[in-house]
């Protein structure tokens, strides 16, 4: 690796590392003008609940290219983060879905529904972050309430205090939490009564293996009475097939998300699907 050989070595003379070093540097150039040219893009996943009613949606954003191809949030959030990127990505998400929800003020069945957004650990390490979610919020005119900010366990390595007290600037405004990816991560119990969530989210890797593992259901199950217990909403994401949603329901895991009932879509498509004339059944 880049360390055995000394400060620069093998980074210079590794032709394979080169490569890749020139990849990351390319990337992070095109990341950059596709933010000024308004690359990215939001996707929409429908929330439902046990009895298949529309209750919420996940933003996932997309990075549409110059060429047309759709770049995955996998492909290129690590790199935003590390590139000093993801504050402006980050910002430009909570616009779009703030607009959103505004428009859908005047729609009966889209004006009802929470919109989760996914926030990045490196977001909450600013001490504006609570104040530039509050602007975003007067500006566009969304209703904060309506808003979901989806964590994941990383936040439990950093300033807990800090990162503490900056949800709670948030919730006094009336925007929640919800902590991702839930079993994935480090998580210490006491963590879960300290930070103010108002949901978990459990993973998409224990939702999968619930049919087929019997280890994978007594986890579920316990993530759902530990959820309880502490009056935590609980959503299963990757619900891909009937047998998966069927336990979670005999469980009684109140809000389900995945394949088997609605596909990430672009927003326009998901406000098309589920305004106006307010079908809000999958
Ligand atoms: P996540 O927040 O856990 O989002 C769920 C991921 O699972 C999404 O992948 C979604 O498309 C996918 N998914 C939904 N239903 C199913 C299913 O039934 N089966 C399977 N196999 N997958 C399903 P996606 O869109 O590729 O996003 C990946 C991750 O990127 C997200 O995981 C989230 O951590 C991150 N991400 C997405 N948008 C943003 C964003 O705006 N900001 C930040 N910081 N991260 C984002
Ligand atoms: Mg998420
Ligand atoms: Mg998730
Ligand atoms: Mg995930």
């Amino acid at each position: 690796g880049a360390k055995a050989g000394g400060r620069n070595t093998a980074r210079f003379f590794d032709p394979g590392m080169q490569t890749a070093a020139d990849r990351q540097l390319a990337l992070e150039g095109a990341l950059r003008d596709g933010l000024a040219q308004g690359e990215f893009v939001l996707f929409c996943q429908p929330q439902f609940d046990s009895a298949g009613g529309l209750v919420g949606a996940e933003v996932l954003v997309r990075w549409r290219r110059a060429d047309g191809e759709l770049v995955g949030p996998d492909a290129f959030i690590g790199l935003a983060e590390a590139a000093g990127l993801i504050a402006p990505l980050g910002r430009h998400v909570l616009e779009q879905s703030c607009g959103a929800l505004a428009r859908w003020r005047a729609d009966a069945t889209l004006g009802a529904l929470k919109l989760a957004v996914n926030v990045s650990v490196h977001q909450l390490r600013s001490a504006e972050f609570p104040d530039q979610v509050a602007r975003i919020l007067a500006d566009t005119g969304a209703p904060p309430r309506r808003l979901c900010l989806e964590l994941t366990e990383s936040v439990f390595a950093e300033d807990a205090a800090a990162i503490i007290g900056r949800m709670h600037a948030l919730r006094r405004h009336g925007v929640e939490f919800s902590l991702d990816d839930f079993g994935t991560g480090y998580s210490s119990l006491s963590y879960l009564k300290r930070f103010p969530l108002a949901a978990l989210k459990i993973d998409r890797s224990f939702v999968h293996d619930v049919h087929l593992d019997p280890d994978a259901a007594p986890i579920v199950e316990a993530i759902i009475a530990l959820a309880r217990a502490l009056k935590l909403d609980i959503v299963a994401e990757g619900v891909e097939n009937e047998a998966q949603r069927r336990f979670l329901v005999a469980e009684g895991c109140p809000t389900l998300q995945g394949y088997l009932l609605g596909r990430p879509m672009p927003i326009e498509a998901f406000e098309r699907r589920y305004g106006g004339a307010g079908r809000a059944n999958h």
